[in-house]
């Protein structure tokens, strides 16, 4: 395209055939990226600050046409662009993506809506309901879950987003909602949570953020496997009680990031109900595999639970953000966060006889995200999530096969889903630098953790472009790296 043509944008807003032009020009460039995305090096390879320099200093004057903008998406942002959609992303946990849930963001970009009341857009809220009651059924979570019971889910942006609710709400309850008047119980009474020293870094966070002191944190031993020790936790917890301290909330994880181990929740659950203690479950990663009933042992004694979540946008096809949020006791969430000033005050909010979102989250505004989650459900179906899940595990299982297999490689933790953890018997900075060439060299991208202090390789399968041959290749590429270095 000229650049003359390229200039030529009328004033002011686009009309809808302009909108339709450059919306298909917008869908077929995303359709294109999904053609060739394999043909990226998997990590963006520019140096910092390499983007900002290649942009202009100053923003247009006058309006640019879209065709400039998709040129300059190309040209200069595609170059700073880690392809997450990649056959060859292993790294972190994935973020994965679907044509249905692309569709359901467009959808909700397109209705514009803002549903923080349940007048403010009666659907968004509606639907949202429903597709979390549906979520229930399709993954076997507590029927308490359920709007229909005492609790009820919501759609959260992340996990850290939940985690910070449920810690809130946990807080509210164990002082009779007195800290969000005063405050003044805490300092009476030092207020103590618990979690696992594996536990994701959004529980320490959310505790900074409540102002509850990273000291009333305590990170309780794990066991061989990286799973809670629950005498660990029963103990720290009698120590609390013994010292004037008030025990109030337990973050049990179910899929924890470094190496996917699983708490167990059944054992954590009773020592909480022993002492009417908040049991949170971390599910972010794992959550969605319990789509497949044979992949259900890994909720077990989740009836324990006050609140759960588990991240759609991590496993289960939906475009990030979309964390589902469940509580036992909904009153209490809402008891917690609601605020009413008199611009939000509106007959149905009075009637008593609808959720408003807003209460059941941090902010106030919030996107229409549920249709994301429903194009995603309606186009897969249950069973088309289950083949999803159950193949990743399966290439997971078989991953961690060759390398118990292999003589050079070790599994450095169990495998229970489609996270494998290994390395090379070579010592720490051997798999450093054999991760730094893989990732250098483009073909795929791993990250790192480390596990009893020695340096660990992590093999995340859930990106929705991979197949089994991506994965083999992936053992392919590790291997002769590694007989080279
Ligand atoms: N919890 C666990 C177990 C995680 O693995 C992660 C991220 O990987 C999180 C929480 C935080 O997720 P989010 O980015 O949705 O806040």
């Amino acid at each position: 395209m000229s650049e003359k043509k390229l200039n030529e944008k009328k004033p002011g807003h686009m009309t809808p055939d302009e909108f339709r032009a450059a919306g298909h020009a917008a869908v077929d460039w995303i359709a294109s990226y999904m053609e060739k995305v394999e043909e990226y090096p998997v990590l963006s390879q520019v140096a910092p600050g390499d983007i900002r320099a290649s942009l202009p200093e100053k923003p247009p004057e006058t309006g640019e046409s879209f065709e400039a903008v998709l040129k300059d998406l190309d040209d200069l942002i595609m170059p700073g662009i880690t392809h997450w959609q990649s056959p060859g992303f292993f790294a972190y946990f994935s973020a994965n993506a679907s044509a249905p849930a692309i569709l359901g963001d467009l959808l909700s970009s397109g209705l514009g809506v803002q549903g923080m009341l349940w007048a403010t857009s009666p659907a968004c809220t509606e639907l949202e309901t429903h597709v979390l009651d549906w979520l229930v059924g399709m993954m076997g979570l507590p029927e308490s879950f359920l709007s229909t019971s005492t609790g009820g889910g919501v759609l959260q942006d992340t996990a850290s987003s939940a985690s910070l609710c449920a810690l809130l709400a946990a807080r509210e309850k164990a002082t009779d909602y007195k800290i969000n008047v005063s405050g003044a119980v805490q300092r009476e009474r030092p207020l103590v949570a618990y979690t696992s020293s594996q536990a994701h870094s959004s529980i320490e966070k959310a505790i900074k953020i409540a102002g509850l002191g990273s000291e009333n944190l305590r990170l309780i031993d794990v066991d061989e496997n990286y799973a809670m020790r629950s005498d660990a936790l029963e103990a720290a917890i009698e120590n609390d009680l013994a010292a004037g301290r008030l025990p109030f909330f337990v973050c049990a994880s179910v899929g924890t990031t470094s190496s996917s181990a699983l708490d167990p929740v059944a054992a954590i659950g009773e020592i909480c109900a022993k002492h009417g203690i908040w049991l949170h479950v971390d599910a972010a990663y794992a959550g969605s595999a319990t789509v497949c009933p044979e992949l259900r042992f890994i909720q077990e004694g989740l009836t324990h639970a006050d609140s759960y979540m588990f991240n759609p946008h991590k496993w289960l096809l939906t475009n990030f953000d979309c964390n589902a949020f469940y509580v036992r006791d909904r009153a209490v969430l809402i008891n917690t966060l609601s605020i009413l000033p008199e611009y939000l005050k509106n007959q149905a909010t009075e009637s008593g006889s609808v959720f408003d979102y807003r209460d059941w989250h941090i902010p106030l505004g919030r996107r229409f995200k549920a249709l994301k989650l429903w194009c995603v459900i309606r186009h897969y179906g249950v069973e088309g999530l289950r083949t999803y899940i159950r193949n990743h595990v399966q290439w997971a299982q078989d991953f961690a096969g060759w390398v118990d297999a292999s003589e050079d490689f070790e599994l450095t933790a169990p495998t229970p889903l489609s996270l494998v953890c290994f390395r090379h018997k070579g010592g720490d900075d051997f798999n450093q630098k054999l991760m730094d060439d893989l990732n250098e060299a483009g073909d795929i991208y791993l990250t790192h953790t480390k596990l009893g202090g020695r340096f660990t390789l992590r093999l995340a399968i859930g990106t929705s472009t991979t197949e089994r041959r991506h994965v083999e290749r992936a053992w392919e590429l590790i291997q002769e790296k590694a007989s080279r270095l």
